[in-house]
């Protein structure tokens, strides 16, 4: 379809967050259980829950838009996620394995603040006010993730990561 507006736009672009989210929520668990630090297992674990709840979000937002809710494969978040499953699968001490778990996850989550702040802008300038809450909502639950990711990493696991063993 030609995208002739920029509700247009907003709404390939939500497909593509379905795609992502939906991605995430299959990677979550394989980090979850990769983890060895309690705190950064919890951390994946919460923010699974939230994912799904963001898919449900990306639901209601098709619907406002009168849209039907459609996923068009997101080309940034698999490629991530690959470099995430090639991670896992190094041969790494577990600290070190956190350590290099939390940059993967790092990396997917900035790809959702720049998705979501372009499409939180969009809506607002759009005046779709109900729409623009509901991606704002998502948008700070990303940011809190990635700040609780790098506390996590500054507290501790990098630290622990420095010496063998
Ligand atoms: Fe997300
Ligand atoms: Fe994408
Ligand atoms: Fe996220």
């Amino acid at each position: 379809m030609a995208l002739k507006t920029l509700e247009d736009a907003l709404v390939e672009e939500l497909e593509d967050l379905l795609s992502a989210e939906t991605q995430i929520t299959k990677a979550l668990p394989k980090m979850a259980k990769k983890a060895t630090n309690p705190k950064l297992k919890e951390a994946f674990e919460t923010h699974l829950k939230e994912t799904e709840g963001q898919i449900e979000r990306l639901h209601q937002a098709f619907e406002l838009l009168g849209k039907k809710a459609k996923s068009k494969t997101c080309e940034a978040t698999k490629g991530l996620v690959k470099e995430g499953e090639g991670v896992m699968e190094e041969e790494a001490d577990p600290d070190v394995m956190d350590a290099m778990l939390i940059g993967a996850a790092q990396k997917i989550e900035h790809y959702e603040i720049a998705t979501y702040g372009t499409v939180c802008t969009w809506a607002e300038t759009l005046g779709l006010d109900e729409v623009h809450d509901l991606l704002g909502e998502t948008l700070d639950e990303e940011e809190e993730t990635d700040d609780k990711l790098s506390e996590l990493a500054e507290s501790g696991i990098n630290e622990d990561a420095i010496e063998e063993g």
